[in-house]
């Protein structure tokens, strides 16, 4: 029998869930609240679901000073939210980074086309840049959804770019067991936020 997961409620709807499908915040030394994506900052945490609505409920009963029996500042619930979002988002952006450095990834929509159509054991991920051609990123989805590879589209070519240190990109390929498990964790938790579907893992 695996370890029971702790659970605790989420300070919007009350619902109680394992640890890992909720959202810490943490109270900053400045006394704001934060999210802390990682469970890694020291202190008392208070949780939500990932969904912005509980965030929302959250801040507008101000049960985030109740949960860190200190009268926090009014938080802005979108202010919240779009934190959360970005600190989604840099998570994803690091773990490309890393498994960029590992060697892991190939972008570029010719080489991504020629990966997509070899069937190898290793796992893959696509992610596509927003603002990739229509025609390409629809071929390209055509492509991966035929061969069993994830994707999912987020940031922009020239981010895509940064992270790898090259020019534009308007695509890329993670293929590693390792690093594609846990960028899907990341994705997954991401969409769902965005979609306000929140706490499941699908
Ligand atoms: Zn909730």
């Amino acid at each position: 029998m695996p370890k029971e997961e702790p659970r605790r409620t989420c300070i919007g709807c009350r619902e109680s869930l394992e640890k890992s499908k909720l959202l810490r915040f943490v109270l900053a030394p400045d006394g704001t609240v934060v999210p802390d994506l990682m469970n890694k900052l020291p202190g008392r945490g208070a949780y939500t679901c990932m969904k912005a609505s509980c965030i929302s409920k959250a801040s507008e009963r101000n049960q985030f000073s109740r949960a860190f029996k200190s009268q926090v500042p009014v938080t802005d619930p979108k202010e919240l939210q779009a934190w959360v979002i970005r600190s989604m988002e840099e998570r994803i952006a690091s773990y490309l980074a890393l498994a960029n450095k590992a060697g892991k990834v190939i972008s570029g929509s010719d080489l991504v086309a020629e990966m997509l159509k070899k069937n190898t054991p290793v796992k893959k991920l696509m992610l596509l840049a927003a603002d990739i051609s229509e025609d390409i990123g629809n071929k390209l989805r055509g492509l991966a959804d035929l061969h069993g590879v994830g994707h999912m589209t987020l940031f922009t070519k020239d981010y895509f770019g940064e992270l790898l240190g090259k020019g534009l990109r308007s695509v890329v390929v993670v293929q590693s067991d390792g690093f594609v498990n846990t960028m899907n964790t990341e994705i997954i938790r991401y969409r769902n936020f965005l979609r306000g579907e929140g706490c499941t893992y699908e």
